[in-house]
């Protein structure tokens, strides 16, 4: 018997987990150990509360989930409860699958002031992730600016702008839906340090920004490049950048409504300045080099503002002993591989880059990989030396089934028109694994 541990329940785990069912048929043993008690990492806590329809691919890893030659093994912190080295005396192979959860820093001064929050930690907050459920942002400003020109900007400005009834049928956690329900929001700036063409933002998720009920997208034509222009784009970026064009129009109707989200193109960030809080986020003016990227002309100006979000990309959190590399914010791998028998998949392989959808290429390539170099498994112990491991340590992991009560109790106790109201906290998903 083949045994293979994957670390991070979210789309590279169960991606990688599906490629090793299929790729060793009945003679593998897979464990998906998280540090949560509860399964599906990104799923759960990075998309979009209002994208149920991007979250239900987790009925997809369900079934993986409850396949006989798989488990989860929820609430095992690696490097508290177990090591790699470890693991890598139990199983054949190990397999690095915990994302990119951390925040990058801005690198400018006064991104430490209280009001700079960074975008795994506000989309972890209104996500119901234990780790930033008490972040308490101060969203009851008049003015934010969220960096960046990416989907995950996306995400957040949409949220901050939305009413409370456009919340109905999302997971959006109470304290969240409350929290901004009383927001005297009236701007939010998107700050891009490069122009239209170069927008990481996706076509369908920025036209969900021109049906906004309180909240109208404005763009400064003078930002946007001559219409020829966009036939050198890919067919992505172009639809992109005809609905920025789209947003540059005079529009009565919209012009009606109390939010603004304004494109402040070719803005570099340089600093934030605020007496004891954000007040402001200073910017300069900046143009294409001759390679595509942002310079400074030398002209500043400030953006009244009091909370910066930072939405620009993130950092796999480094595990003590594992090759790490700085710059990319990921583990350092050739085509996967850490080491022998060690493996890394999905944003910990890659960076964060991707749909959801990309993970599964990724998958199979780690369990091809897995085959190549291990055309026999060695005879290890696996689950059973895990399980034996933990019981010495005290360690009183959660199965699926535990977490499956976990999610029948949020379901329960969802509001009206909510798929469900999750669990902030991990003593409360920890009594409802544990009732009988
Ligand atoms: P992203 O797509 O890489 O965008 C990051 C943005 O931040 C870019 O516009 C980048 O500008 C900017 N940026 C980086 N460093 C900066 C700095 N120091 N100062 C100013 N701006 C800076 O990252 P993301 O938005 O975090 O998304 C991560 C991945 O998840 C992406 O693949 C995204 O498509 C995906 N995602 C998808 C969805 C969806 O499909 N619904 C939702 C959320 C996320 P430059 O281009 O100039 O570097």
């Amino acid at each position: 018997m083949r045994h293979i541990a994957i670390i991070g329940s979210g789309p590279a785990g169960y991606y990688t987990a599906e490629a090793c069912q299929k790729q060793f048929g009945a003679e593998v043993r897979i464990d998906i150990i998280d540090r949560l008690p509860v399964p599906f990492g990104l799923i759960r806590t990075g998309v979009a509360p209002d994208h149920q329809s991007i979250k239900a691919v987790s009925r997809r890893y369900e079934t993986v989930a409850l396949s006989d030659n798989v488990r989860f093994v929820g609430h095992v912190t690696i490097g508290r409860d177990v090591s790699i080295a470890e693991l890598g005396e139990l199983y054949d192979a190990v397999v690095i699958a915990t994302g990119a959860p951390a925040d990058r820093p801005i690198g400018i001064a006064g991104e430490d002031l209280p009001g700079v929050i960074g975008s795994a930690a506000f989309v972890g907050w209104y996500n119901g992730h234990p780790d930033f459920a008490k972040l308490d942002p101060p969203i009851h400003v008049a003015e934010v600016v969220v960096i960046g020109n990416g989907n995950v900007a996306l995400d957040i400005a949409r949220i901050l702008a939305k009413t409370r009834e456009e919340f109905d049928g999302s997971d959006i956690v109470g304290h969240a839906l409350d929290s901004l329900a009383g927001s005297a929001l009236r701007r939010i700036t998107f700050v891009g340090r490069r122009g239209p063409h170069q927008i990481a933002m996706t076509p369908k998720e920025l036209g969900e920004l021109g049906h906004l009920a309180r909240a109208r997208p404005v763009v400064d034509p003078a930002d946007l490049p001559p219409l020829t222009a966009d036939d050198a784009l890919d067919p992505g970026t172009r639809k992109s950048v005809t609905l920025l064009r789209g947003f540059a129009k005079e529009d009565p109707a919209a012009a009606q409504k109390p939010v603004t989200v304004a494109f402040d193109f070719f803005a570099k960030p340089i600093a934030i300045e605020g007496d004891g809080k954000v007040e402001r986020l200073i910017v300069e003016r900046s143009r294409l080099d001759a390679d595509g990227n942002a310079t400074g002309t030398g002209e500043t100006y400030a953006i009244p503002c009091g909370l910066v979000i930072a939405a620009i990309g993130y950092k796999t959190t480094p595990i003590p002993g594992l090759p790490y590399d700085e710059k990319l914010g990921r583990f350092t791998n050739v085509d996967g591989r850490i080491a022998p028998g060690l493996y890394a998949c999905g944003w910990a392989r890659r960076g964060p880059s991707g749909t959801i959808g990309t993970n599964r290429p990724d998958g199979y390539l780690i369990a091809e990989a897995i085959a190549a170099d291990q055309p026999e498994p060695a005879g290890k112990a696996g689950r059973v030396g895990l399980d034996a491991l933990l019981d010495a340590r005290n360690v009183d992991h959660v199965t699926f089934r535990d977490w499956q009560k976990i999610e029948a109790a949020e379901i329960a106790r969802a509001r009206t028109d909510a798929p469900r109201e999750k669990f902030v906290a991990i003593t409360d998903m920890l009594d409802q694994a544990r009732r009988e």
